[in-house]
């Protein structure tokens, strides 16, 4: 019998996991089952707790859920703790464990996948949100000289940046005269195809903006690109997030580069 996983979302037909994860399951020999869980709005929990008690052994958990996550699960992870959301629960004999792998999928793209040095350089994050907060202790870890916060709701981006000393927040028009050697869009304003209104300057030379959104263009890489940065999408992002989730599982890391090799060329 193959072990049960899922990725828990409203909606999540969309979702990519499933075909990472049964590329993973091939390539290290683990027999899984893994697919696509829709939860209705208001029913999360009863969901979740459905699927383990079926037998499911682990789930992801997409938007709009990773909050309702946190609070379900009966022990977190120091990450998970700091993100205050879960993205990935292991259903243990009668308990919950919760972390969160969206930064440490973050870091791996950045640094293992794009040769990225984060130590010793000035990164901005734009966004205040649940993927914006589960970035940010992983990004500090890298000893950055500057993390900068800034956020369309600049009181928000502040309630963030208090939770992480070291970090230093603002609203868009702050940034004017700054520039920065990684700028990181953890935004939705993508999804709408909405542009982020950045002051002129803030992409250093040499530097890259990586978009968290994938599987299109944004105005927000389109404004990159035309400064002459180098522009990332948040696949490899995706990709990692979800190795690091079944290393949680399955005890072992599969190789991701053709994986996301595979995924790019789809
Ligand atoms: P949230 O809804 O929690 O946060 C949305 C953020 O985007 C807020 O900071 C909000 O600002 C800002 N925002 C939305 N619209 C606009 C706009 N028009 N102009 C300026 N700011 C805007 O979303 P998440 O944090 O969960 O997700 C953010 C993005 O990251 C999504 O696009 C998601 O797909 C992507 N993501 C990618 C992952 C990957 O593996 N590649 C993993 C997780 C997320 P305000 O507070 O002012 O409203």
């Amino acid at each position: 019998m193959a072990d049960r996983y899922a990725v828990i979302g409203n909606p999540v037909g969309h979702s990519q996991s499933p075909r990472i994860h049964a590329l993973f399951a091939e390539q290290c020999r683990q027999a899984m089952d893994y697919s696509a869980l829709l939860a209705p709005l208001d029913a999360f929990v009863a969901a979740a707790r459905q699927f383990a008690s079926d037998g499911g052994r682990g789930a992801n958990v997409t938007v709009p859920f990773k909050e309702e996550a946190y609070r379900l699960a009966d022990t977190l992870t120091p990450r998970a703790k700091a993100a205050r959301a879960v993205n990935t629960l292991s259903f243990e004999q009668g308990w919950i464990a919760g972390d969160n792998t969206d930064g440490a999928g973050l870091i791996r793209d950045l640094t293992v996948n794009r040769h990225r040095v984060i130590h010793g350089k000035r990164v901005l994050l734009l966004g205040a949100g649940g993927a914006a907060r589960g970035v940010v202790l992983p990004l500090l870890a890298e000893q950055p000289a500057l993390l900068a916060i800034a956020n369309r709701d600049s009181e928000k981006a502040a309630r963030l940046a208090e939770d992480f000393p070291g970090t230093r927040a603002s609203g868009f028009a702050d940034l004017a005269g700054q520039s920065f050697d990684l700028v990181i869009n953890a935004t939705s304003a993508g999804l709408s195809g909405a542009e982020l209104p950045l002051p002129a300057g803030i992409f250093a030379a040499d530097s890259l903006a990586y978009e968290m959104l994938y599987g299109r263009e944004t105005p927000f890489m389109t404004r990159a690109r035309d400064a002459g940065a180098a522009v990332a999408d948040g696949l490899g992002m995706l990709v990692e997030q979800a190795a690091e989730a079944f290393l949680i599982w399955r005890g072992m890391r599969p190789d991701t580069a053709p994986i996301l090799a595979a995924l790019k060329n789809a």
